[in-house]
């Protein structure tokens, strides 16, 4: 069977789903399999997990530090000019 991380059509108006995968489960497809509903869906314990894991201070990935870092460098004549000798004249 096709195993995903990505949540279902189903999942479309939860809190938990994080757009590529599920905050909860591993394979937000296997929630809803022969079940009416997803056991996490309008779970306000869940929910309520959720938003307190928001809260709390995240350390930043290293995609998220370098996106910063290029950000940062970007854009100014002296990346330019390390990049390009000179570019600006
Ligand atoms: S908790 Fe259930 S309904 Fe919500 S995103 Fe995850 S799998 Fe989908």
């Amino acid at each position: 069977m096709h195993r995903t991380s990505k949540p279902t059509r189903k999942c479309y108006s939860c809190l938990l789903n994080l757009g590529d995968r599920c905050w909860m489960y591993d394979c937000p497809h296997d929630q809803w399999h022969d079940r009416r509903k997803c056991p996490g869906f309008g779970n306000r314990e869940f929910y309520s997990q959720f938003r307190a894991w928001l809260e709390t201070p995240r350390r930043k990935s290293g995609r998220e530090r370098r996106r910063e870092v290029f950000l940062s460098t970007r854009h100014t004549e002296e990346h330019y000019n390390s990049v390009l000798p000179g570019w600006a004249r």
